[in-house]
């Protein structure tokens, strides 16, 4: 059985849990998820009694035969309401639906597409079903991550060991080198947008890289990531060029403390609050509790951002199989800020770290 296969049939066990008939997805990562389709549109209907259909337009046929063998295809431009029709031709007496992908517009729509085409299901929000599945990885995914992971590794390695990381060149300069050794070394594209942020900028948690020269004594914070097979690698570093001050020394030393407090949080069953707070904790012990101003870490996968959130306002506990990122910083308003983040996988042991440059301070 396909990874895929495996994937709609846990669905279909939340789906009779439910009490639901089928399931309608139409978020086109679920659907991807759920079938291996990567195309831009296309929809998945998930039935509890094992037929399913899987729905694109004309553009995909070939790509869906290919990428998607192993489900009915129905073909039509107006993928969801198709799919809906089919559902009330099956007799689907409760449809589940994503409420969280569905605009008002889309709902309303639905609602008259199955109201026309007779006995209309009883509609349920099935919410984030797919996105909990998501969570945990399976090994072939797990195994994207590293490749992931490892494409950005190897990238700053080099732009280090090249000097190209030096005083007098422009974050954009950085920001672009970065962006191009990432896809030189095999990512179908970057993670999202790369911070480059020196000097005062790297105070700013999300700077946006300009044209401000790297400087000797600054820090210098690159946050980046490479995507493989769609899944996304997410890490942090904070270098000093030149000479380090003791006041960046002193931070980077905190920053370095946390992380590793927030690493070691990582465990089955722990409460993604209680993570936060582990690494939290030492920077506010250490006074700096206001200068860390964001969450702990994320979920990464198909998305750079998904579940599970790891900060104050996250729920739930952690499971193996989950990739996350920790990823605490300090950030001193007009001085700098340090960042240190890495993607790992939460085991039944210790966590597997996918990130695996330094994390000393690096001088350069
Ligand atoms: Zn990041
Ligand atoms: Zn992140």
């Amino acid at each position: 059985m396909s990874r895929a296969a495996a994937r709609r049939d846990a669905l279909r066990v939340v789906a009779g849990e439910r009490g639901l008939d089928a399931v309608l997805v139409t978020n086109l990562l679920n659907v991807r998820y759920l079938t291996g389709f990567t195309g831009s549109n296309g929809a998945l209907l998930v039935s509890t009694s094992g037929a399913d259909l899987f729905g694109t337009d004309g553009r995909y046929t070939t790509q869906a035969g290919t990428q998607v063998p192993d489900v009915g295809l129905l073909v039509d431009r107006a993928t969801v309401s198709a799919l809906a029709r089919e559902a009330v031709r099956r007799g689907v007496g409760r449809l589940g639906y994503e409420s969280h992908d569905l605009t008002v517009d889309g709902l309303a729509a639905l609602e008259k597409v199955l109201a026309d085409a007779g006995t209309a299901p009883e509609l349920a929000s099935v919410r984030r079903a797919v996105e909990a599945q998501r969570a945990v990885k399976d090994d072939d995914e797990i195994e994207s991550l590293r490749r992931a992971c490892a494409v950005a590794d190897q990238a700053l390695a080099e732009l280090a060991a090249e000097g190209a990381l030096r005083p007098g060149r422009t974050e954009l300069q950085v920001g672009r080198e970065l962006d191009a050794r990432m896809l030189t070394l095999g990512a179908e594209s970057v993670s999202f947008e790369t911070i480059v942020a020196t000097g005062a900028s790297s105070a700013i948690p999300h700077h946006r890289p300009d044209a401000t020269e790297l400087r000797d004594g600054d820090f210098l914070k690159l946050d980046f990531g490479a995507t493989v097979d769609g899944y996304h690698s997410d890490m942090t570093r904070t270098v000093v060029l030149g000479h380090a001050a003791d006041w960046q020394r002193e931070i980077y030393e905190l920053v370095a403390a946390a992380q590793a407090a927030g690493r070691a949080a990582l465990a089955v069953g722990a409460d993604v609050v209680a993570v936060d707070a582990a690494a939290r904790q030492v920077i506010a012990d250490a006074g700096h509790g206001e200068h860390f101003s964001h969450g702990l870490g994320h979920g990464v996968g198909l998305e750079i951002h998904e579940a599970p959130v790891i900060g104050p306002l996250g729920a739930g506990r952690l499971a193996a199989g989950m990739a996350v990122t920790v990823e605490p910083g300090v950030y001193l308003p007009g001085h700098g800020g340090v960042r240190i983040e890495d993607t790992l996988i939460v085991t039944d042991d210790a966590p597997e770290l996918l990130t695996l440059t330094s994390k000393e301070l690096l001088v350069l």
